[in-house]
């Protein structure tokens, strides 16, 4: 079992798979260009399903890959396989736009859910936020999920000023398909040009939905960061995750691997430890894993400590949102 110092049991482990993205998403993309790893700083599918192996040893039942954008690597279907052999739930999160490559993959690595971005239902508004023309080629992926009953949530970056536009729109799809909309308050990464006037909170953009529609509250996932809603009788459901406005510290049990094998115990934590150059030397992975735990924060990394409204993005350390691997 993995705990740390406030008693938090450790079961979801977040593996980025790589730092490259073929998106360059406003919210996530440094404004200056990032420079991508070099091909031997990155984990191996090898070294991936090792290291995997030791967390699920020490209780991880939920391993997510994300990146960058985890379907560009090549050895994504090694990875997922290998990861197949091990007693865990698998999901995924990706910008959706080669997962028609992957598909068979998806259903025979026996992936439970996928998480996709989608920041608008525009495709020119689309292309602008991802600097790339792939809305459609998106969309159809998602109806393939679908079509293969594979379960997906769907990420929005709820930017102020932007997703008033768009946010009815989403909340209309969930009414003949069964898809979870989860609206994610804009946070603070290096080079993301955050800033507080840019956030719209969840209860913002939940008085904009209950004006339109009749909603009922579900009930949470446990440890789940999304506060969960249904409009009546529509088929699918939408969220909010209020990383600015209402932290979820409380129940954290995630833990994460950075694409260069680097154990981030908090998205916002500023302590990284060597996992990868642990392995490489031979070295035991158990104790820098529960040392990494022992060094996290109780509320967001030990940041954000007089709330969002006044945080200067540029006293936030952090890497980019590319490289971290949300
Ligand atoms: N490329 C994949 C994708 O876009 O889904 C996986 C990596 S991406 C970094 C993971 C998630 O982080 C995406 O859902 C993305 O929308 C979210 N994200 C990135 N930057 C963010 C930010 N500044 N605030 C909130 N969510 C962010
Ligand atoms: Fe790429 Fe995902 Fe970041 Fe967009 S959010 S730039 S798709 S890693």
């Amino acid at each position: 079992m993995l705990r740390d110092r406030y008693h938090r049991l450790h079961n979801y482990l977040r593996i980025s798979l790589t730092d490259k993205c073929n998106f360059k998403c406003s919210y996530c993309m440094p404004v200056s260009q990032h420079s991508c790893l070099q091909q031997r700083q990155l984990m191996s599918a090898d070294e991936i399903e090792k290291i995997a192996a030791e967390f699920v040893s020490l209780g991880i039942n939920k391993i997510r890959l994300t990146g960058g954008e985890p379907l560009v690597r090549n050895d994504f279907g090694d990875i997922a396989f290998r990861l197949a052999k091990l007693p865990v739930e698998r999901v995924l999160t990706t910008n959706g736009s080669l997962l028609h490559r992957h598909i068979e993959t998806l259903v025979n690595a026996r992936f439970s859910s996928v998480n996709v971005s989608l920041d608008s239902l525009n495709p020119h508004a689309f292309a602008s936020i991802t600097q790339v023309n792939h809305f459609h080629r998106v969309w159809k992926n998602i109806l393939l999920l679908l079509e293969h009953r594979i379960r997906v949530k769907i990420n929005v970056v709820a930017i102020n000023g932007f997703i008033q536009q768009e946010i009815l729109r989403f909340i209309e799809l969930t009414g003949n398909l069964p898809l979870h909309i989860r609206f994610i308050e804009f946070m603070p990464f290096k080079g993301n040009g955050w800033n507080s006037e840019k956030v719209i909170t969840a209860s913002e953009l939940f008085r904009i939905v209950c004006n339109e529609y009749d909603v009922v509250k579900l009930k949470d996932e446990p440890h789940s960061t999304a506060r969960k809603y249904k409009v009546i009788g529509y088929e699918g459901t939408f969220a909010f995750i209020t990383t600015m406005s209402r932290q979820f510290c409380g129940e954290c049990n995630r833990i994460r691997l950075t694409a260069d094998g680097k154990i981030k115990n908090c998205l916002f934590g500023k302590e990284e430890l060597d996992l990868l150059a642990a392995l490489r030397t031979g070295m035991p992975l158990e104790p820098v894993i529960r040392q990494s735990l022992l060094l996290k924060h109780q509320t967001m990394g030990g940041q954000f400590t007089h709330g969002y409204r006044n945080t200067e993005a540029h006293k936030i350390f952090n890497r980019s949102m590319v490289n971290i691997g949300g």
